[in-house]
């Protein structure tokens, strides 16, 4: 039996394990990678990189201190996960079951991402999922944000107050009817086609250009220094979602001690009900997961 068994390798699931290790917790990572998300790189034409503090390298030395504890992680996904009475069980892909006190659930989650011509070859060279990292690179540029829900409207606004144009490409009205929606359309710099749909990506090395089509079949071909994909994340729930509370999105709903509605089951990251997904939070959430969780097995008179 395990004291605690954190699920996922990214920068959540990477900190609370050094943190938990740090505390003597006889603890175990499963994931199939190390690293998670903060594995891909955004490469960006002429931009000086020398001073950027690169949440990559902070991860990398935490992934460095896992890779070296081989006993404490097993490189697998996990297939199931209960709660029996005090315990947790949690089966790995290969069936074998694995028993722990307590849980740090932090597996991430993924951009909806956009299936046109194009976009896929152009991934992290000028098409890319997280406005929120890479929005403050592109002052004075023109840039394309697809999208129209909350997020989409909130990296619409950083990349208006920087960029030279936007053009906000909303396949549907989304919150465009709200305060930020109706300041985004009449800002100067802001070009927005409402109901057209995005319909290929075109470039030489970096993607240079975003076709999108109106409702009526008429096509414009954008020219651009990058296309921003702002369609929603899919958190990685499935394991808990109907046990669990989540909130309208489908995150983990967690307090400030990353305390799930389940005793003993934690959450850190991009999983979790969080502000933004950025690396530096999850690496936090990752532990304050940790260290509240050794509290709740130092307290734990029954598990
Ligand atoms: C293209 C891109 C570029 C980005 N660039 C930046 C940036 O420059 N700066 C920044 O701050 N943020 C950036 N982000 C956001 C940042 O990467 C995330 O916020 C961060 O990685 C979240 O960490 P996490 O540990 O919560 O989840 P993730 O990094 O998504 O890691 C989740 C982990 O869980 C594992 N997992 C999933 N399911 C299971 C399962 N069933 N069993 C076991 N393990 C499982 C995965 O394999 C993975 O190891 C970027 C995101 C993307 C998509």
């Amino acid at each position: 039996m395990y004291d605690l068994i954190i699920i996922g390798g990214g920068p959540a699931g990477l900190t609370a394990a050094v943190y938990a290790i740090r505390k003597r917790l006889n603890c175990l990572l499963v994931s199939p990678d190390l690293g998670g998300k903060a594995n891909a790189h955004w490469i960006i034409e002429g931009v000086d990189t020398f001073n950027v503090i690169n949440g990559a390298d902070i991860v990398r030395r935490f992934r460095n201190e896992i890779e070296y504890l081989d006993f404490a992680r097993i490189l697998e996904k996990v297939t199931k996960l209960e709660k029996v009475e005090n315990r947790f069980v949690v089966t790995v892909a290969s069936g074998k079951q694995l028993e722990a006190r307590a849980v740090i659930f932090a597996t991430g989650a993924d951009a909806v991402r956009l299936k046109v011509p194009g976009a896929d070859r152009y991934f992290l060279r000028g098409v890319g999922y997280s406005t929120v990292s890479y929005a403050p690179l592109y002052i004075d540029k023109a840039v394309a944000l697809v999208g129209a829900d909350v997020m989409a409207l909130r990296g619409a606004a950083e990349l208006a107050q920087i960029a030279k144009q936007l053009y906000l490409v909303a396949p549907t009205r989304g919150e465009l009817d709200t305060y930020l929606g109706r300041k985004l359309q009449a800002a100067p710099n802001v070009t927005l086609f409402e109901g057209w749909q995005p319909v290929g990506v075109e470039g030489d090395t970096f993607a240079r250009k975003l076709t999108v089509k109106s409702p009526a079949g008429e096509e414009r071909t954008l020219d651009v220094d990058a296309i921003f994909v702002e369609l929603g994340l899919k958190p990685h729930t499935a394991l808990v979602a109907d046990w669990v509370q989540v909130d309208e999105e489908g995150r983990i709903v967690v307090n400030c001690s990353g305390e799930t509605s389940v005793p003993g089951l934690f959450a850190a990251g991009d999983v979790a009900n969080q502000p933004a997904e950025q690396v530096l939070i999850a690496i936090g959430d990752g532990a304050k997961a940790a260290l509240n969780a050794y509290e709740y097995l130092l307290k734990c008179e029954e598990c």
